[in-house]
């Protein structure tokens, strides 16, 4: 088992080169955001949650949690610890309002800190990530009497939350939920209904849970147009903040999993005695909208699930590589066997593992300035690109990345060869838990419909065709370049022309099944065209940078993996097409009785 390195020094070239962080701080409410002071504190959180979380995701990995008859929830005593120190020492508040508490640094630093977070500890990781999408749609669309009654205790992490949609039901499909609610004459509501796989739904680690529960108001229409979003404390709260009696909520049973075990996954009951006490978040049948802005925010923190995770594995399948020796390379001394880093076909997984991760990374860390463009551009055309920018690459984030995360972590376990499946070196628990991501947040093939049927077509598909036009632009810039950066351009170049027939194709289809149809292996493309974009400007930038400077193996590596990437990964997109023009009919073509066969 290694110990957890953050990969900072990648996390400050993203933020410098590709977000431009910089020029963050000349829009409205982030005047005091320093470039310098946030990679000082990107360097404190690295080693805080190495050293304090990371301890802890074997510990929770083997103990699990256990649900006591009374239904309350134990989770690991070195996590509570934990959490704890990571409450007090502010990490928790990094996004939230400064009006109630929290840091206001832009969201994109919250998410370099989520991505070592997860790597530390995803089990961990879901109960901060959960409670900071919460406070998201909380402070877009509570009351301000809701909002001095909760935020600042949710902002600072000492009451945690969840986002409680789900019932047996009702998954995919949430315009199918059946929990309802109704009002009282004080003004408050009263929910009751039945929720499942509601994570950290119950546990005793911090003070209160709040819960934001989708149930029916009265006479609602059917559907997600007959939505609203109910804020549901575990603990009722006195006039004067402190805590009152127990809510009518209840934790009737914990799922056993594949992975996350410290991660409480729970059936909670709402109300089943007389009705939850409820407040009502936005407008009666808006709950929909609001839980999107939950959503979005969820969504691209589940992407860096797969990133975070495949970091570990990457180390941790490094550090084996080194030290584990069989046979003997080609050219080493004959009288020992080599180690197997210097085998190609384990240099091969390495390598793959490296440039997938650091693609992924730009991609997030780029979707996630687009949000903070949309929440706090100085204007409206700024803030209309940013949502539109984020809108578009979300999806793509949430599924690439995670479907990458559980193929680059069996990549990790590959390279420990039979050790690799032997639970203590801890590689399978990677890939055990990376294997949720591409469920939950709206499961993979439910990103792909949404990237097809909604986000391409965004602003009559001027949205995607800006995105593809600075791909071109960053691969004629490659083509213009010297010192081997060329075929990188080429390659992108023709990656990009692909991803523009297979987009069109989508855009001017009239046959609404065949988008469906080609959805998932169109967003695989786009993700592996995405990534080899990223990685050309990387080697643009590590370019320039190194004329300026002189040498420097780090940047020297940037451009060698960027150059992997463009050659040996990259043209995997051009495989994914034909799925995507197909069509629909051939999936069907097999009748169901014969599917059997
Ligand atoms: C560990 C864990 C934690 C979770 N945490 C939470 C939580 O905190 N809060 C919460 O509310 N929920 C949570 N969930 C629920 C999770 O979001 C759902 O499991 C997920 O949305 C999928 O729903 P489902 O399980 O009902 O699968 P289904 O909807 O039954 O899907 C089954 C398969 O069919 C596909 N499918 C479904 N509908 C369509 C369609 N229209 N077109 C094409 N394909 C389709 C899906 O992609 C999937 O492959 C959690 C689940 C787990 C396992």
């Amino acid at each position: 088992m290694s110990d957890y390195r953050p990969p900072l020094r990648d996390i400050r070239f993203v933020l410098e080169n590709i977000v431009d962080l910089e020029g963050l701080s000349s829009y409205p409410g982030f005047e005091h955001v320093e470039a310098e002071d946030v990679y000082d504190a990107l360097d404190e959180a690295g080693r805080f949650l190495a050293e304090v979380v990371a301890p802890t995701n074997p510990i929770g990995d083997s103990q699990g949690i256990t649900r006591n008859e009374d239904g309350s929830v134990i989770v690991p005593d070195e996590m509570v610890a934990a959490y704890k120190q990571f409450v007090e020492a502010g990490w928790a508040a990094i996004k939230g309002d400064m009006e109630y508490g929290g840091h206001g640094f832009p969201g994109v630093m919250a998410t370099a800190i989520q991505e070592m977070l997860t790597a530390s500890n995803m089990a961990f990781s879901l109960c901060p990530m959960l409670t900071t999408s919460a406070v998201e749609a909380f402070q877009n669309h509570g009351s301000e009497e809701l909002k001095a009654t909760y935020l600042e205790k949710l902002i600072s992490g000492e009451w945690s939350g969840t986002m409680a949609l789900t019932e047996p039901e009702a998954g995919s499909d949430v315009g199918a939920l059946r929990a309802k609610a109704w009002p009282e004459d004080d003004g408050t509501w009263r929910v009751q209904g039945t929720k499942i796989f509601i994570t950290w739904g119950e546990h005793e680690m911090a003070d209160n849970i709040i819960h934001f529960v989708l149930a029916r108001a009265p006479e609602a229409p059917p559907g997600i147009k007959g939505i609203s979003l109910f804020l549901v404390p575990k603990y009722l709260v006195n006039a004067d903040g402190s805590l009152g009696d127990r809510n009518d909520v209840e934790c009737i049973g914990v799922e056993h999993k594949l992975g996350i075990h410290a991660s409480p996954t729970c059936v909670m009951a709402y109300g089943e005695q007389h009705g939850a006490v409820a407040y009502l978040v936005g407008e009666v049948n808006a709950g929909m909208r609001c839980m999107f802005t939950m959503m979005n925010d969820a969504r691209l923190h589940v992407g860096l699930e797969g990133l975070g995770l495949s970091v570990r594995a990457y180390q941790q399948a490094l550090d084996y590589a080194k030290e584990r020796r069989q046979g003997r390379a080609i050219g080493s001394p004959k009288d020992q066997s080599s180690p197997i880093i210097d085998h190609p076909d384990v240099r091969r997984m390495l390598m793959t593992m490296k440039a997938n991760i650091e693609a992924m990374r730009a991609l997030i860390l780029d979707t996630s300035v687009a949000s903070d463009r949309s929440e706090r551009g100085a204007d409206d055309e700024t803030r209309l690109a940013g949502t539109n920018r984020a809108a578009l690459l979300t999806p793509i984030a949430k599924a690439w990345a995670t479907d990458l995360g559980v193929e680059l972590t069996s990549l990790g376990v590959q390279v420990h060869g039979g050790m690799g499946f032997i639970e203590e070196t801890g590689a399978a628990q990677h890939w055990r838990d990376a294997r949720i991501a591409p469920i939950y947040e709206g499961t993979n093939g439910i990103q792909a419909m949404d990237l097809v049927m909604r986000k391409i077509s965004l602003a009559n598909g001027k949205v995607v065709a800006d995105y593809l036009d600075e791909m071109d632009a960053t691969a004629a810039e490659l083509m213009s370049s010297e010192n081997g950066l060329r075929s990188m351009g080429e390659s992108l170049r023709e990656a990009v022309s692909g991803l523009r027939e297979t987009t069109n194709w989508l855009l001017d289809s009239s046959n609404p099944n065949d988008g469906l149809a080609g959805a998932t292996p169109y967003l695989r493309q786009f993700g592996v065209v995405a990534g080899g974009y990223y990685l050309g400007r990387s080697a643009l930038i590590a370019h320039n940078l190194l004329e300026g400077n002189g040498d420097d193996p780090w940047l020297r590596a940037k451009i060698d993996t960027s150059r992997f990437y463009a050659d040996q990964i990259l043209p995997q997109a051009a495989g994914s097409a034909p799925a995507v023009m197909v069509g629909v009919d051939q999936l069907f073509a097999i009748d169901g009785d014969l599917l059997a066969q």
